[in-house]
């Protein structure tokens, strides 16, 4: 059995039950396709990125790149598996069938990425300073003159930085979540197997697997929500963006565009964070066994850390989210977004079994609301103090996505269960929820609280008293 763990009903639960994709093909330029279609390429990606990407974890780890004489060469096996990713139409899947592509919807990019990324970070050779990825550094004029060209306006870099690095963006949020789901599905695993301590409530005799144990169980499922919620984040972003794109001139399209401009910083530093979070518990659960080379574990913690750094810092993605994303167009993106969550819980406050939950996101929703906006004054009127805040509210901007994506997971599974199709599968997704809402957000609420806090800290301590 190889490294890459997946679990298959838990993402067609999102694209099917979730996001109903299916109704893409109503856009026009998927007019041709079904959601059979969508349905096996899923599957098909899932075959390749087990069947053949996978190895290549293994191999780059050991064999790395080398540089010999002048040059980079990687391992071969590398260079084939890239070869029979783009015969096999993977690469240009989302891309116009005018120019060889195959005219799938954008969002399938994202999901074809969570699986090869997840069977093999390196492969993902976009850059990475994994074993067996190309990093290199190039000093512009160290040794001679060098002339440098203004792109586009004086003072606008930043802004045009972050339009060209969209996409990216959102694949190193995918990075990060999709290693988060193999560290746990592996975790899981173990877990199971592993025999050590009674069970502390005497329920069976002699000694117990850990799964039994309710600290291990505490980690599970934190692990398990977290996952859930972050692809349902990612995946619902994605269908997003195929709106944005595919629809015609008009509200909708913008209101689309506008939610997910809010929405890619947020996927990119609260899930690169979060994924590296979710593979340090999974070693965690795994106790000793976690941190040796013959599990994968502390492979994906090593190869997750540089996402919270590249593509733009998670600190200068918490500027972007606070501050241009507050801002734009009258605050658009923020509104757009507000729009979304409020109707949500406005449809399910009433609900029987889940709505204490979701009474405690809306009134965690209408206090971020409020900081959020003071936030946004605070920009100019104060911006050392401003800056000190920024990540820790992106952070809660990140729990109150989360919650409310696990907990459109569980209206739709507690349906399920009133209409008579009761199981585990359902079961999870509902306990997934309550439990994240339940523990995660009265912490958000406090840090939304002290990103208002008075204290000066941050900004006025002598740099000589750290
Ligand atoms: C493996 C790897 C591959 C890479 N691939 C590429 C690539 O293909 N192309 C490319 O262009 N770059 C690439 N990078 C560069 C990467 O994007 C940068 O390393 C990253 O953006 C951080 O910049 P820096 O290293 O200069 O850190 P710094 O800018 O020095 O940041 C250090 C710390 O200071 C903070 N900081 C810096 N400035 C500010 C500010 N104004 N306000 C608040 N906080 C601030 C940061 O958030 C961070 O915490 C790669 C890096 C690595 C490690």
């Amino acid at each position: 059995m190889g490294h890459f763990k997946v679990n298959q009903k838990d993402i067609f639960f999102i694209l099917k039950e979730q996001l109903q994709y299916g109704a893409l093909v109503t856009l026009d330029r998927y007019k041709g396709l079904s959601e059979k279609i969508f349905d096996m390429l899923v599957s098909e990606a899932i075959n390749f990125a087990r069947g053949v990407v996978e190895p290549l974890q293994e191999i780059g780890e050991k064999h790395s790149l080398k540089y010999e004489n002048g040059k980079v060469s990687c391992p071969p096996e590398f260079r084939e598996v890239f070869r029979q990713y783009g015969r096999d139409g993977w690469i240009a899947a989302a891309r116009d069938p005018e120019y060889g592509g195959q005219g799938f919807p954008h969002m399938m990019r994202i999901v074809i990425n969570d699986m090869m990324y997840g069977a093999c970070q390196a492969f993902n050779m976009d850059k990475l300073g994994l074993h067996s990825s190309p990093t290199c550094i190039l000093n512009f004029g160290s040794s001679d003159d060098c002339t440098g060209f203004l792109c586009g306006e004086v003072n606008m870099g930043l802004a045009h930085m972050f339009q060209m690095m969209n996409a990216a963006r959102i694949n190193t949020g995918v990075s990060g979540m999709t290693l988060a789901s193999t560290a746990y599905q592996n975790a899981l695993e173990y877990v199971k197997a592993r025999v050590q301590g009674r069970d502390i409530a005497g329920r069976k005799s002699g000694d117990v697997p850990i799964v039994d144990h309710p600290d291990v169980r505490r980690m599970l499922l934190w692990m398990k929500a977290m996952v859930e919620g972050m692809r349902s984040m990612i995946y619902t972003g994605a269908f997003w963006q195929d709106h944005a794109l595919e629809l015609p001139q008009g509200e909708q399209k913008q209101h689309y565009a506008d939610l997910l401009d809010f929405m890619t910083p947020i996927i990119k530093a609260y899930c690169s964070d979060m994924g590296f979070r979710v593979c340090e518990t999974a070693i965690q659960c795994m106790g000793g066994y976690g941190y040796y080379k013959e599990y994968p574990l502390e492979q994906y913690l090593r190869d997750a850390k540089i996402m919270s750094l590249y593509e733009g810092t998670n600190g200068i993605q918490s500027m972007d989210l606070m501050g241009r994303k507050m801002r734009i167009n009258g605050g658009a993106p923020f509104l757009a977004y507000k729009k979304e969550i409020e109707k949500f819980c406005r449809q399910h406050l009433e609900h029987a079994q889940l709505g204490r939950q979701v009474t405690a996101l809306a009134k965690t929703f209408d206090r971020l609301t409020e900081v959020a906006q003071k936030m946004k004054d605070q920009m100019n009127s104060d911006p050392l103090q401003w800056a000190s805040h920024t990540y820790p509210a992106l952070i809660a901007f990140g729990e109150v996505t989360m919650a409310w994506r696990l907990l459109d997971m569980a209206v739709i599974a507690a349906h399920a269960i009133e209409k008579g199709r009761k199981s585990n599968f359902y079961i999870g997704k509902i306990m997934q929820a309550t439990y994240f809402t339940d523990v995660t957000l009265p912490h958000t609420l406090a840090t939304a609280d002290t990103a208002l806090r008075l204290g000066r800290e941050v900004v006025e301590m002598p740099e000589g008293a750290f």
